[in-house]
C-alpha cells in the first residue's frame, strides 16, 4: 500500500511517501480502507519530534480516520466487510481498573492512533475491534473524520472536567483550532450565557460567531481579559478553555470569576507560565488538566452530532498525496477547523 511514513524526525521532507506492506491483522483487529483522515497538531509533533519524548519510529501519522472495513481478524465475528466506519482514536488495555471504570483515557497503556501505532495517512490501517464505531448517520467520511479527537477533547474538557453549567460564561481561546471550534459548539449546547472567543482575524471571528460565539475578540488588537470584565460587569467568566499556554494562560487568570475553572489540553506556544497563587486560593480558582476523553463520552457526543446539535467544521479537503501541503497550512495556522485528507 501507499502511505506517508516518518522514519526520522524533521521538516516537511520527513513525511515520506512510500510503498509499504498492507498491515497484517492480529486476531482482534480490523483492517480499514482509509477514506478520510483529518490532520491534528499532533501530526506535526510526530513529524518534527518533541524534545525528551520518544515516538515509535518508523510511524504512519494520522489519528482521525473514517473508512470502510476491508478485512476482519480471526476473532472478530460481529462486523462485516464493506461496512462504513469511524475509528475512535484512543488505544487502551480494556481490563485495568481505570478502563473498567470508564476512564480509558487514563489507562497506563493509553495511546493514540498515529502517535503510538500506525495511523491513517495510508491506504489501509489496522485497528483494534474496540475502536471501530459506525459512521455517524448522514455524515460523509470527511465530516466524520473531522470529529473524534477534537470533539472528544473539547467534550471532556467542558463536560467531564470544567462541568460547564447552564447560564455560566466561558472564554474559548484560538477559535480557529479544531478543539476550540468544537468547544464553542459544546458550550452553546450546554446552555452557556456569554461565549467569548478569541482569534487573530475578522474572518476567523465571523466564523466563530456562526458557530455560536456571542462575543469575539481579536487578541492582536484588544486585551481579552478587559473585554470579558466589561461585558460581565466585572464578574469574569466561570470557565476558560485553553490550549495556547504561556502568556495567554497568565491573562486568562485575570478573566476568571470567583470559583472559576481554567481547563487546559495543551500548551502550543509555551509550556511555562507564572500564576499568582494568591488569586488561586483567595478566589477559589481551579486549574484542570485534560487529555482526550473516554470512549463512552465519544459515543455520547456522536449522538449529539447525529441529532444535529454539533457539527464538524471542515476547512478543506485535500487528496491524501497532498499531506505535506496540508501540514504546511496547519503549521502556518491558515485554517479554521479541520483539514481532511481524502481518498476516493
Ligand atoms: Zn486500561
Amino acid at each position: 500500500m501507499q502511505a506517508f511514513q516518518v522514519r526520522k524526525h524533521g521538516g516537511p521532507e520527513a513525511l515520506e511517501w512510500l510503498e509499504l506492506p498492507t498491515p497484517e491483522l492480529r486476531a482482534d483487529e480490523v483492517l480499514i480502507e482509509v477514506r478520510a483522515c483529518a490532520l491534528n497538531r499532533l501530526d506535526l509533533w510526530v513529524r518534527n519530534g518533541v524534545p525528551g519524548h520518544q515516538f515509535p519510529l518508523p510511524l504512519i501519522p494520522g489519528s482521525e480516520i473514517a473508512g470502510e472495513i476491508a478485512a476482519l481478524g480471526s476473532a472478530v465475528d460481529d462486523l462485516e466487510t464493506g461496512t462504513q466506519v469511524l475509528i475512535a482514536p484512543g488505544l487502551s488495555c480494556g481490563v485495568c481498573d481505570r478502563c473498567v471504570a470508564g476512564l480509558d483515557m487514563l489507562c497506563p497503556k493509553y495511546g493514540i492512533l498515529g502517535e503510538h501505532r500506525d495511523g491513517g495517512y495510508a491506504e489501509f490501517v489496522a485497528v483494534p475491534r474496540r475502536n471501530v464505531l459506525p459512521l455517524p448517520a448522514g455524515l460523509s467520511h470527511a465530516e466524520s473524520a473531522a470529529l473524534p479527537l477534537v470533539f472528544l477533547t473539547a467534550w471532556h474538557m467542558l463536560v467531564g472536567r470544567a462541568k460547564l453549567a447552564p447560564m455560566e460564561d466561558i472564554l474559548v481561546h484560538a477559535a480557529g483550532s479544531g478543539v476550540s471550534s468544537a468547544g464553542i459548539q459544546i458550550a452553546k449546547l450546554l446552555g452557556a450565557r456569554h461565549i467569548f472567543a478569541t482569534a487573530s482575524s475578522e474572518e476567523k471571528l465571523a466564523k466563530a460567531r456562526a458557530l455560536g460565539a456571542s462575543h469575539t475578540i481579536d487578541y492582536t488588537r484588544e486585551n481579552f481579559a478587559r473585554v470579558v470584565r466589561e461585558v460581565t460587569e466585572g464578574k469574569g467568566v466561570e470557565v476558560v478553555l485553553d490550549h495556547v499556554g504561556g502568556k495567554t494562560f497568565e491573562d486568562s487568570f485575570k478573566a476568571l470569576s470567583w470559583a472559576g475553572r481554567i481547563v487546559i489540553c495543551g500548551a502550543t506556544t509555551d509550556a511555562l507560565a507564572s500564576i499568582n497563587l494568591r488569586a488561586v486560593f483567595y478566589k477559589s480558582l481551579s486549574i484542570l488538566g485534560s487529555t482526550m476523553g473516554s470512549q463512552a463520552e465519544l459515543r455520547t457526543l456522536l449522538r449529539h452530532v447525529e441529532a444535529g446539535d454539533l457539527a464538524p467544521v471542515v476547512d478543506r479537503t485535500l487528496p491524501l498525496a497532498d499531506a505535506p501541503a496540508a501540514q504546511q497550512a496547519l503549521e502556518e495556522r491558515e485554517v479554521f477547523g479541520k483539514i481532511v485528507l481524502i481518498r476516493d
